[in-house]
């Protein structure tokens, strides 16, 4: 029996002891799973790697856990070593969209180890890391969230150095496709914003702290709304009470933008707003003076 304890312990230390599980099990890596060493071994998956990291195949090796053919020369072995982190951040930013990486990340991503959103209103939304360029040594990684659908900067310093390259671009967008069950989930409260308040009133969308941003965080639901929202990317809205807010207005050098903006918020100003529109430029008359 202690025999046989003994060669399981002797197995699982020897797995420890790759240079992969090494790798993820460092001091703020654990954000990376652990990739298959056949996906490496696989020629067609490292296509192009070899012109951007440099001591290639010495770092491959390193990766694999393989003697050098040629012995590394002492003075360079800070280099590969770095070469290989590198190298495997760029392997893991592609395994991570198999099917195999990402399960392994949706464990991550169920036990939040990625942490939450810190907005109020995504309730303690899962967070999805993603980088912003695809490659490496431009910027660190980001946090995504797929219910305020905006990207944060990790909290903890211990991700700050991670490059975000080695999440990747597209990341995240397969992710969210891949379990659809978290698009359902951020539906149901994706549309709330909070909306500043003057003594209980609203603030006008168009005064410069009104919620003139809230239209960011509106996405079309209906049929109607999704045919129009396709249309105003080309043509005017045929919108009745925009045309009028148009040609009612006074000869403006920004007429075009207020069109833009009315479209986008799809609110008409109603006499309340135009007040507080001439209560600020009142106001910026005061200033002036
Ligand atoms: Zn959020």
């Amino acid at each position: 029996m202690s025999n046989m304890a003994e060669t399981i312990n002797s197995d699982s230390s020897e797995e420890l002891d790759t240079w992969i599980s090494q790798y993820c099990s460092m001091f703020g890596r654990d954000w990376f799973v652990e990739v298959d060493p056949e996906f490496i071994e696989d020629d067609f998956n490292l296509t192009g790697l070899n012109s951007s990291v440099p001591f290639f195949r010495e770092a491959l090796d390193t990766i694999l856990d393989l003697e050098p053919e040629t012995p590394i020369r002492q003075q360079n072995l800070p280099l590969v070593e770095h070469a290989a982190e590198l190298l495997y951040g760029l392997i893991h930013a592609r395994y991570i969209l198999t099917k195999q990486g990402l399960q392994a990340m949706a464990e991550k991503y169920e036990q939040k180890q990625f942490g939450v959103c810190s907005r109020f209103y995504c309730e303690g939304m899962h967070l999805i890391p993603v980088g912003r360029y695809d490659q490496a040594g431009i910027e660190t990684v980001r946090l995504y969230c797929p219910r305020c659908c905006d990207i944060y900067v990790p909290t903890s310093s211990r991700y700050l150095n991670i490059d975000g390259a080695f999440f990747g671009t597209s990341f995240a967008g397969v992710f969210v496709k891949m379990y659809p069950e978290i698009e359902e989930q951020c539906q149901q409260s994706r549309n709330r914003v909070y909306e500043l308040k003057l003594y209980g009133f609203k603030i006008s969308p168009l005064a410069p702290s009104g919620p003139r941003m809230a239209w960011l965080r509106s996405t079309p639901q209906t049929v109607e709304e999704i045919a129009e929202y396709d249309a105003c990317e080309f043509e005017l809205p045929h919108d009745e009470e925009v045309d009028v807010e148009i040609y009612d207005d006074d000869d403006d050098d920004d007429e075009e933008d207020e069109v833009q903006v009315s479209r986008a918020i799809k609110v008409t100003p109603k006499p309340e707003s135009k007040r507080a529109d001439d209560a600020s430029d009142s106001m910026k008359s005061i200033v002036k003076e």
